[in-house]
């Protein structure tokens, strides 16, 4: 398969990022937002009309949506294209196991390769073509679309070759992210209370045992300036979350620590929909 067309689908915070990297990688690259293309794509690209055109446009088809449903109805939309151009659909969206499974198979039914392939860095990694993208399929269609991979993530991982398995490792991850984050919350605010100051509690936390990505990354970029600018909506962690609570009931595996993580930020999506999710900090100082 020849690629001398790219198209993107979804050109939010992370997918606007992630086709600009394409663009500067030399390809010609078709994009389409539901939400309006013309100033979410990268200069240089094409504006699509629809994830339709775009099936008409491009080889392959990259997506960066908010979920399953997004995932599910803009194959749907791939496969109306006529004469269809797209040949292979990868999907950077974080959807859960069992909507790739079947998005999967669907889209194998009506001759079009799917692969999941969701992405962590978060904008910063985006940007900088530093996200861990973790691929799921077959060793001959990395090897593919290799060069496409390349220009959004030199940090590209073969986890698996069946659909879902790139989405498990992902969900996986998020839980981790989601706890780093929630507990760095509840510690600091007890540091508070005991006189410690924010800056110096991260400065010995990242100097000892209790480092993780909240106090690394999140607390001294985001959170201590008064940024809370991550741009990832806690909506989508608690989607990501309660994901990942739907497989670990379906796989009877331990889940003592993630029940109790998803009721916070439950409770915070449901006060503060679709804030930053670093925002969780003050709604756990806050006792909110
Ligand atoms: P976002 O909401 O900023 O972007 C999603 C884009 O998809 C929006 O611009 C929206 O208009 C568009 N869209 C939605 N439905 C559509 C449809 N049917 N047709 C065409 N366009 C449609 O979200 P995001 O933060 O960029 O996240 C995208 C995906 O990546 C999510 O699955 C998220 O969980 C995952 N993710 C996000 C981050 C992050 O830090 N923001 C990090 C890693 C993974």
């Amino acid at each position: 398969m020849t690629i001398d067309r790219v198209g993107f689908i979804g050109l939010g915070a992370m997918g606007s990022r992630m086709a600009k990297n394409l663009v500067a990688g030399g390809f010609d690259l078709i994009g389409f937002d539901g939400a309006g293309t013309a100033g979410r794509l990268p200069a240089g690209a094409t504006e699509g009309n629809s994830a339709k055109h775009v099936g008409e446009a491009a080889d392959v088809a990259l997506l960066s949506l908010p979920d399953g449903a997004a995932s599910a109805a803009v194959t749907a939309e791939l496969l109306r294209s006529r004469p269809r151009r797209v040949r292979v659909v990868v999907d950077t969206s974080t959807i859960g196991v069992t909507a790739a499974r079947q998005i999967s198979a669907r889209l194998r039914e009506a001759g079009l390769g799917y692969v999941d392939a969701p992405v962590s860095g978060g904008i910063a990694g985006a940007a900088n073509a530093t996200i861990a993208l973790m691929f799921s399929g077959g060793a001959d269609e990395l090897e593919r679309l290799r060069p496409v991979l390349g220009a959004i993530s030199k940090r590209c991982f073969h986890v698996g070759t069946e659909p879902g398995q790139g989405q498990a490792m992902k969900l996986l991850n998020n839980y981790r992210s989601a706890v780093a984050l929630a507990a760095t919350s509840e510690a600091v605010s007890f540091g508070l209370t005991q006189g410690l100051d924010m800056k110096g509690m991260l400065d010995v936390l990242n100097a000892s045992s209790g480092q993780n990505t909240a106090t690394s990354d999140k607390f001294p970029n985001r959170i201590l300036p008064g940024l809370y600018n991550a741009q990832f909506r806690n909506t989508l962690m608690l989607k990501d979350l309660m994901l990942y609570g739907e497989n670990v009931a379906a796989a009877g595996t331990s889940s003592d620590v993630s029940r109790a993580v998803l009721e916070i930020w439950r409770r915070f999506a449901t006060v503060e929909p679709d804030a930053d999710f670093t925002r969780i900090f003050a709604f756990v100082r806050d006792r909110r």
